[in-house]
């Protein structure tokens, strides 16, 4: 198998992604330097605006499409360098994906038993029925195993979908959208399947998403703008003294290799900030300014006061 230089441990890593579509002599940058890191057993949302890149990124990581440039390393492979055959092992095994439209993962001819088979099927394994019965089980459809897609519910044929997925026990489950056809209680139930098996099966997931209500849910949100991460936003629980848990999260832009970043639209905005900005290092903080404005002068050094971050601009 293909390995290239070590990822520090993650099982998901995109350094300088480039995607580029050429669409009758016309070029579109659907991702331009995308980094993107994902510990073992994370479970990521991804947001972003329609068009900004999030299916381009998730049609990489599920070994259907190939970069135009830069790295994407999945569980220690790297897909630009798998071989033909080992690219199909690859999809078939590392990766499980779930996609939004609910007849684009299930064969319709086949009962759901048969759909969760058929991965196990194509790759040689023994054991099938047992283990679908199980997986099934696991989602929470085992008195539905001889039903087929058109005889099951939208959110029924995504937990047979995520069943399907999980069939060769990938190391990453990838879902564009998975509940983008579903209405916002039966999505909510499918996420909170997914953070589940997450937690219980320990499986990566990576999961793009418009619902805010999920990416409130997940520790880590990467957000897409322009095909690059723009932000991050974190999320941890905390002990309060009196004992209940609140959940706290922090928005951090993220900074590339080649030392790019992303300033939130918001920001931009409101301090009309346009073609050139002004930049300052101080002690502790890089300080941003319109590039028609004067920056005020630093203030004087004060020992006794290390936040020096109060009163930016
Ligand atoms: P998202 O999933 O975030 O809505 P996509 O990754 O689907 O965005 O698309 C990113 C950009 O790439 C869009 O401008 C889209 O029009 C373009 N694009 C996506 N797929 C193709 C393709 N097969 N051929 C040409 N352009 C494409
Ligand atoms: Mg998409």
């Amino acid at each position: 198998m293909t390995t290239t230089r070590p990822t520090d441990g993650d099982i998901v890593a995109c350094d300088n992604l480039v995607r580029i579509y050429s669409v009758a002599d016309v070029e579109v940058v659907a991702l331009q330097g995308l980094d993107l890191r994902i510990k073992p057993g994370e479970m990521v949302a991804i947001v972003g605006a329609s068009g900004s890149g999030k299916s381009t990124l998730l049609n990489i990581l599920g070994g259907l499409d190939v970069p135009t440039a830069g790295r994407a390393v999945v569980d220690g492979l790297d897909l630009a360098r798998l071989s033909r055959g080992e690219r199909t092992r690859y999809r078939r095994r590392t990766v499980g994906m779930i996609w939004q439209q609910t007849s684009r993962n299930l064969l319709p001819h086949l009962d759901a038993i048969s759909n969760v088979e058929l991965p196990m099927i194509l790759d040689g394994r023994s054991n099938r029925q047992q283990r679908a019965e199980d997986l099934l089980e696991l989602v929470g459809l085992h008195d539905r195993a001889r039903h087929r897609p058109r005889e099951l519910s939208g959110g029924e044929q995504q937990r047979v979908a995520i069943a399907v997925a999980l069939a060769n026990a990938p190391s990453v489950l990838l879902a564009d959208e998975p509940t983008g056809e579903l209405d916002s209680a039966t999505s909510a139930d499918v996420f909170e399947l997914l953070r589940r098996i997450n937690r219980e099966v320990g499986t990566t997931i990576v999961a793009v998403t418009h619902d805010p209500l999920v990416a409130d849910h997940v520790t880590r949100t990467v957000a897409i703008r322009d095909g690059r991460t723009s932000t991050e936003t974190v999320r941890r629980t905390e002990r309060s003294d009196a004992g209940d848990h609140r959940v706290i999260a922090e928005e951090f832009a993220v900074l590339d290799r080649a030392g790019r970043l992303q300033l939130p639209r918001a920001h931009i905005e409101k301090l009309a900030l346009a073609d050139r900005v002004r930049l300052r290092l101080e002690d502790d903080h890089v300080g941003v300014w319109p590039g028609g404005s004067t920056p005020p002068p630093s203030p004087p050094a004060r020992p006794d006061q290390g936040d020096a971050d109060e009163g930016q601009p």
